[in-house]
């Protein structure tokens, strides 16, 4: 793909960017390496300090910021001032945290005949990250603070719809007096991601994207036998039991199918609803989806923007042509409309079958799936049938089937009577296919630290 800003409402190519020669690569590896050497010796209350500068500046630049992340990929820019006000609360909680989390952990030491035994986390080096564009600074940041945080240095190969927002990260944190090679954005094509993973002066990587993307980045880390954490695909399941407020139920059913245009990875994607109340949750939902306004995404009044690429957009159609083609039922949208750019109007479809192929996969784009079923239980097999097993989400005032739903939903976060989101302050990350490891929190900074056992012995 070519690395490039194309406004996903027009489909203007805006500004194009030269890949990186293979030189240019190398010096910045090396520069990596070289920064790696100096900045795990800095203190952490100099990172921390660095972290929070970093929050003002990106406050000071909201506004300019938001305005890229619209133009770059299409979502409202009302949502993209959210994401950048997201950032600057991750900024802000690991340079209050951050200190906390680096202490020495100690143990007890009588029991494994030391004087003194601890762990200290230290950092492990070059850090590659490759990203997504769907939240094209929220993304990178929640690798960048923790990992700026732990004193690692940062590489980004971010999505090359993206390169503003790219190049905006490195810029970013060097004004706020990081040292100058502590985070490099290297424009390169993803054939390239190989070369930098071998490379020996990286250590490790992190990738959030597709499945595919996932598998590769996985199995070259494993030849090098690097650590590598994956945020891959989910189709997260939204369960309505007959106990909940169904008003409530269904506003938020409608912003977790079409945040951020229906593009992230924690979007409720199968709506399951007891059969009790099926039939007004699917008048409610239905209308709810349908009165939402599609149009120009720096426009305030709309709700949902562009797709943010043209073969995105492809790729939702083709969904929906095999599911209806295959005998489902469009309740509303399923038609692409007649402008430029590449829209596509929030769907709902039911009577999903297994036959189709979005029952297993993920679709990218506002289109949800509600199955009817007649318990939690049934609801939680189907679910657990897909092979993602990113977020869930549960509504119900029952204690006991919130009970059965933490216990049985295969998945790495369960939200319950809210919607699915990351926060810095609590694990974000999936199990099965969608991947392995843990972002946000104390977790997601440790994942890419040395966890150094230290025993110290009775001695003279
Ligand atoms: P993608 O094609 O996998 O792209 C993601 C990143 O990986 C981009 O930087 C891309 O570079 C790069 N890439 C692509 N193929 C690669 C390869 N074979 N080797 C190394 N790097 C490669 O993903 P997408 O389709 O743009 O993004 C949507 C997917 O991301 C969805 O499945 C979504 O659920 C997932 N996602 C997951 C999370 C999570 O936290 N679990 C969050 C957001 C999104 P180029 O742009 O240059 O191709």
């Amino acid at each position: 793909m070519a690395i490039a800003t194309t406004d996903p409402a027009t489909g203007e190519v805006l500004r194009s960017f030269d890949e990186l020669t293979p030189e240019q690569l190398d010096e910045k590896l090396a520069r990596a390496a070289a920064a790696a050497v100096e900045y795990r010796l800095t203190s952490v209350e100099q990172r921390a300090g660095w972290l929070g500068r970093a929050a003002d500046v990106l406050e000071k630049d909201a506004g300019a910021v938001s305005r890229v992340i619209t133009t770059e990929m299409g979502k409202t820019l009302k949502a993209a001032q959210e994401e950048v006000a997201k950032c600057v609360r991750g900024l802000r909680f690991y340079s209050a945290e951050g200190p906390g989390f680096l202490r020495d952990q100690h143990g007890d030491a009588e029991s494994v005949g030391a004087k003194q035994t601890f762990v200290t986390y230290q950092p492990i080096g070059v850090v590659l990250a490759v990203m997504p564009w769907n939240l094209p600074l929220w993304q990178a940041m929640r690798f960048a603070a923790p990992a700026l945080m732990a004193g690692n240095v940062g590489i980004l190969k971010h999505a090359s719809n993206v390169p503003q927002c790219a190049l905006y990260m490195e810029q970013l944190f060097r004004e706020a007096g990081f040292p100058a090679d502590a985070f490099q954005t290297l424009l390169i094509s993803a054939r390239r991601v190989e070369q930098v993973l071998r490379d020996d002066r990286v250590a490790a990587a992190t990738l959030t994207g597709s499945e595919p993307a996932g598998r590769s980045v996985a199995t070259i880390a494993g030849q090098e036998i690097k650590k590598v954490v994956l945020e891959l695909g989910g189709s997260d399941p939204f369960i309505v039991m007959p106990s909940t407020d169904l008003e409530r139920a269904t506003e938020v059913a409608v912003r977790a199918r079409t945040l951020n245009n229906g593009q992230s990875c924690i979007n409720g994607k199968r709506f399951f609803v007891h059969q009790d109340i099926a039939e007004q949750f699917l008048e409610k939902f239905t209308a709810k989806m349908a009165a939402l306004v599609v149009g120009d995404p720096m426009d305030d009044a709309t709700d949902i923007g562009p797709l943010a690429t043209e073969s995105g957009r492809a790729d939702v159609e083709a969904y929906v042509d095999d599911a209806v083609g295959k005998g489902a039922t469009v309740l509303t949208g399923g038609k692409r409309p007649d402008r430029p750019g590449w829209f596509y109007p929030p769907t709902v479809l039911t009577g999903i079958t297994p036959q189709m192929k979005m029952f297993h996969e993920e679709v990218f784009g506002p289109v949800a799936q509600v199955f009817t079923v007649s318990s939690l239980e049934e609801a939680l097999k189907i679910a657990n049938g897909h092979p993602y097993g990113l977020g869930s989400n549960l509504w119900s005032e029952d204690p006991a089937e919130r009970e059965l739903f933490v216990r049985d939903v295969q998945s790495g976060m369960a939200f319950i009577n809210g919607n699915t989101t990351s926060y810095p302050e609590i694990p974000f990350g999936g199990v099965k296919r969608s991947g392995y490891g843990r972002e946000l929190s104390d977790l997601g900074m440790r994942e890419f630290m040395n966890a150094k056992t230290v025993w110290i012995g009775q001695g003279a």
